[in-house]
């Protein structure tokens, strides 16, 4: 009998967010595994259609639409209510998300009001012998263990972004839309947008394209530098723990091992010399650019692209090159 999967789908921009498509195609992927139902839900505060269109040609089996004004921003309390309530009256068999700033938040806290297991921040995830079973990264991303989920009942698990690829899209929509009544949440919520607005910017872990600065940037202001090739390239800026010491960068944006671990597709470290404790932090990017004086710092090793030269002179000749492209010179 086929499997009821659901993937809740986050917006941010007021748009369905990359992370979401990925957690789809990794639902696409399992539903090679086993018989699989695969369901999207989409919450949010006066949605039209052009708001979930892209839903529609995911080519997955039905999209639940909850049209709120709790939902407005992210509110953990009422996600939490809505998709339990949910769960009970669906009876789904496995819930996936991604492991963003709302899936860290949302996973743990659904898992422990369905008592139910959960697997965190996985970068792989596979239906095999009746259990769900996923790889995750460990001690800084320098294990990866395999867990596997024994548990009745649902089970829950969130992808970590940029693992996975947005999945190709289909012409024909053979999707059902269903509308599904929410009646409120009457408890207080945390609403994450909040707290985002404290931290300023694009979170590092979900960035797609990281500029990160080490001790080499000299100072806080010089990380202008940084912030303006960032923009250009809609991406986030990052910074060794040496330039977080020094007070130029807060601790959220801090790769490593006691800092977080990135995978973007695109990671260019400046002035950063690769101690092993950043590596394990940014060792998985897909595509590494380093930019430093000395060609024999560790980090050049693991660089796909290794800039030998001052920072400074470098780091404005290729914002104006990037420019240059983005604006077709
Ligand atoms: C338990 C523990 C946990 C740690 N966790 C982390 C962590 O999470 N993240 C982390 O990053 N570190 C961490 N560290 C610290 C780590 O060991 C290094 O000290 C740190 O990463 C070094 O930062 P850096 O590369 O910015 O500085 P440095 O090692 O001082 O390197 C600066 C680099 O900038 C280059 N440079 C200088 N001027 C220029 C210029 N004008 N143009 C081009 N290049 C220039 C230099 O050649 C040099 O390679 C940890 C350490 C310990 C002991």
């Amino acid at each position: 009998m086929s499997q009821r999967l659901w993937t809740i789908v986050f917006t941010k921009d007021d748009k369905i967010s990359r992370e979401s498509l990925e957690v789809i195609s990794a639902a696409k992927q399992m539903g090679k595994d086993i018989d699989l139902t695969i369901e999207a839900i989409f919450a949010g505060h006066k949605i039209s259609v052009e708001d979930y269109r892209e839903l529609l040609h995911q080519g997955i089996d039905r999209v639940y639409i909850i049209d709120h004004k709790d939902f407005r921003d992210f509110n953990l309390g009422a996600m939490k209510e809505l998709i339990s309530e949910m769960a009970e009256k669906y009876s789904p068999s496995i819930i996936l998300m991604p492991a963003n700033v709302y899936g860290k938040e949302l996973a743990p806290s659904l898992s422990g009001m369905l008592k139910t297991g959960l697997l965190a921040d996985c970068i792989e995830i596979r239906h095999r012998d009746g259990f769900l079973e996923c790889t995750r990264p460990i001690y800084a991303g320098r294990i990866l263990s395999k867990v596997k989920l024994d548990c009745d009942g649902v089970k829950i698990a969130s992808i970590r972004p940029h693992v996975y690829p947005v999945p190709e899209t289909v012409d024909e929509v053979t999707t059902e839309v269903e509308i599904v009544q929410y009646n409120g949440f009457s408890g207080a919520g945390a609403v994450i947008r909040e707290i985002q607005e404290t931290l300023g910017g694009m979170d590092i872990s979900e960035a797609n394209i990281i500029v990160s600065g080490g001790k080499g940037m000299k100072s806080a202001e010089n990380f202008a530098l940084l912030e303006d090739l960032a923009r250009l390239l809609g991406g986030a800026v990052g910074a060794s723990r040496s330039a977080v010491d020094e007070g130029w960068r807060p601790h959220h944006d801090q790769v490593g091992q006691t800092g977080k671990v990135v995978m973007p597709d695109l990671y260019i470290a400046c002035g950063i010399s690769g101690a092993v404790q950043h590596l394990v932090g940014m060792n998985r990017s897909k595509c590494i650019v380093a930019i430093n004086k000395d060609p024999d710092a560790p980090i050049m090793k693991i660089a796909d692209y290794a800039i030998v030269g001052d920072l400074f002179e470098m780091i404005p000749i290729l914002t104006e090159k990037f420019r240059k492209c983005r604006t077709g010179g």
